[in-house]
């Protein structure tokens, strides 16, 4: 580590085989937090520049990163896993922001030349070998720099996060067919160039896949096995890709269905809330046929930026699931925890300020309850009707694998209590209202404090 200026701070964390970190360069007010698991030889982060952050977690067997350049106020999340071998990240001008997170077997990434406010969203997954960036300008979207162009799709449920899902993927230069219940809910999207189709059917023919993004079960399997479904439409060949968060057990009956007829299937649900849906960060796991995934990955690069082989069908559902409870219970358990401060006399700012840089913080907190919750704002987001459908699908899959879950039925059961009280159609943070209501305590801020 040389030249860590004064008020920089690096925070090396070396696990594994690695052999070396050299962090030249990290100026004042420079963080870098270097994490390298697994085989790893060498990351050098040069000339982090004053307030300029660099995350480079290493997982897997990778073997070199370097991010040079990265000026003030720049921020540079690199991610490797998998059998990656170099990330370069040349560049990254003020203000600009470049994330690159590369799983699989990709080989290189060069994203030069950020420009300041440019935004550039590149996953490589599965044999990606070199991923060239140029010039991404200012205020660019995310979308036009990433999946590969041109594809045909059917995209059926425009809502929260069907919407901007669909929008990204017109950005990046897809030609989209698109069914809602509701036309009007797919205004935008007709306006952005997007086809109009009257039913699932309609959604099908043409196109090289069908996406659906549909709140429950029984949903998606109406849309694809129902009158006007997309089966009715769909012959040998055709691809089906859902990103709800679905039943493991409906998707692998849906998946056996549709391969009778020659029809793939891919589970594919998605995680990071209408706020990724919109900036192209989403969290894409897939399960399914690799062959498919592997034709579609890129396609999907433009609506997350991480995108995931998770195994064969169903794979993709049970780590949502999984997540999903995860986030939920973490809400249910931090309602809690921030009454119970409140009340023994702390006030809310200082606490929460405290636990998002303490071991007790999550997403929840920084990212979910920092919007929702604690600015009083129960416009879904993510409805607690489906929070509520995500939970019980963890604790059904429990049930089913015989697998004891204690606490995540006493979370079921406070999502059973929300959906009585009437707070299905209200965002998911409105359940943390009844952990308030019981402790006399309203959790309500500005924001995070620094
Ligand atoms: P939403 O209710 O906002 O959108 C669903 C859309 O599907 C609606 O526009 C609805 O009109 C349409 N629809 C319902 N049935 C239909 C049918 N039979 N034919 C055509 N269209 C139909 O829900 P959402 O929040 O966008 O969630 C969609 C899926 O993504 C859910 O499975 C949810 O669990 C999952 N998810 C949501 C979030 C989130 O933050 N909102 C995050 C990750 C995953």
């Amino acid at each position: 580590m040389a030249g860590v200026a004064r008020g920089g701070k690096a925070a090396p964390r070396i696990t594994g085989k690695g052999k070396a970190i050299v962090m030249p360069g990290a100026g004042p007010g420079g963080k870098a937090a270097l994490l390298l698991a697994g085989r790893g030889r060498i990351i050098v982060v040069a000339g982090v520049g004053p307030g300029g952050r660099a995350v480079a977690p290493l997982a897997g067997r990778g073997k070199t990163i370097v991010t040079p350049g990265v000026g003030p106020g720049g921020r540079d999340g690199l991610r490797m896993t998998g059998r990656g071998r170099i990330i370069v990240v040349a560049g990254a001008a003020a203000g600009g922001r470049a994330v690159a997170p590369l799983a699989g077997r990709g080989r290189i990434i060069v994203m030069p030349g950020v420009v300041r406010g440019g935004r550039a969203v590149r996953p490589l997954t599965a044999k990606g070998k070199i991923i060239v960036v140029p010039g991404v300008t200012p205020g660019a979207a995310p979308g036009s720099v990433t999946g590969e162009k041109g594809m045909k799709i059917g995209f059926i449920g425009t809502g929260n996060m069907g919407n901007p899902m669909a929008a990204n993927l017109i950005r990046a230069g897809h030609q989209l067919t698109v069914h809602d219940l509701r036309r009007e809910a797919a205004t935008n999207l007709l306006e952005m160039g997007a086809g109009w189709a009257d039913s699932p059917r309609e959604a099908v023919p043409g196109n090289e896949a069908v996406l659906t993004s549909l709140p429950v079960p029984r949903d998606v399997e109406a849309v694809i096995l129902g009158e006007g479904g997309i089966l009715e439409g769909a012959g040998s060949g055709s691809v089906i890709i859902d990103l709800s968060t679905n039943s493991p057990t409906v998707v692998r009956r849906l998946h056996e269905i549709c391969a009778g007829r020659g029809v793939a299937l891919l589970d594919s649900p998605v995680s990071g809330g209408v706020y990724g849906a919109a900036a192209g960060t989403l969290a894409v796991m897939v399960g399914g046929d690799k062959a498919t995934f592997e034709r579609f990955e890129l396609t999907l690069g433009a609506i997350g930026s991480h995108v995931v082989y998770c195994g064969d069908i169903g794979a993709g559902s049970v780590c949502k699931i999984c997540n999903n409870l995860m986030s939920m219970g973490i809400g249910v358990l931090l309602s809690e925890a921030l009454t119970l401060g409140v009340k023994a006399g702390v006030d809310l700012a200082t606490l929460a300020d405290v636990i998002a840089h303490s071991s007790g913080s999550s997403r929840r907190l920084t990212e979910k309850f920092s919007r929702f919750l604690f600015q009083g704002n129960f416009e879904p987001g993510f409805a607690t009707a489906l929070a509520a459908k995500d939970v019980r699908l963890a604790t059904d899959l429990g049930r089913e694998y015989g697998v004891p879950m204690d606490l995540s039925n006493l979370v079921d059961q406070r999502h059973v209590e929300a959906m009585f009280r009437g707070f299905g159609g209200e965002d998911s943070d409105a359940v943390a209202r009844i952990q308030e209501e019981k402790a006399g305590v309203q959790l309500r801020l500005d924001g995070l404090g620094g």
